[in-house]
């Protein structure tokens, strides 16, 4: 039996919204297809659908130590949690910030190598 979405745990992480759906999704059609492929998960930013404040989320992994920088500015709301060793593990930006998610997503560790 294979199950994906919201309804769906896959190695101890439940995340639902959509961009875990698609990463799964690949791995479940390979899998049909014949090709038993594993579900891999790289950082998976949160776009929230707010125009009037636009608003990305990439939390951090439940349970990694560390704490967050933030710099607010009247354009918005830049905060990055980094780890212990200084590494980067999640964001929350708002405002003109978002338009850093691509560069930071890029030096998140994958969720699931
Ligand atoms: C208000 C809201 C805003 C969201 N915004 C975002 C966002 O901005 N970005 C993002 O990435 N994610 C967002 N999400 C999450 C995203 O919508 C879900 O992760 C995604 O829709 C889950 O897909 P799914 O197919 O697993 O479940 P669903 O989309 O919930 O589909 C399940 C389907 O099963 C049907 N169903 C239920 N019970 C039965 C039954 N007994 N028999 C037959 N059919 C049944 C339901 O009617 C439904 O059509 C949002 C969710 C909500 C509620």
């Amino acid at each position: 039996m294979y199950a994906l979405g919201d309804c769906a745990e896959v190695a101890g992480h439940q995340l639902p919204y959509v961009m875990p759906i698609m990463q799964a999704a690949r791995a479940l059609a390979k899998t049909l297809a014949g090709t038993e492929t594993a579900v891999q998960y790289p950082a998976m930013p949160v776009v929230v659908k707010t125009p009037a404040c636009p608003t990305v989320v990439c939390p951090p992994p439940p349970g990694v130590d560390g704490g967050w920088e933030e710099t607010i500015t009247a354009e918005g709301v830049r905060a990055l949690y980094r780890d212990t060793t200084g590494a980067l593990r999640g964001y929350a930006l708002v405002g003109a910030a978002t338009t850093d998610k691509q560069a930071l997503t890029k030096e998140i560790p994958p969720l699931l190598p």
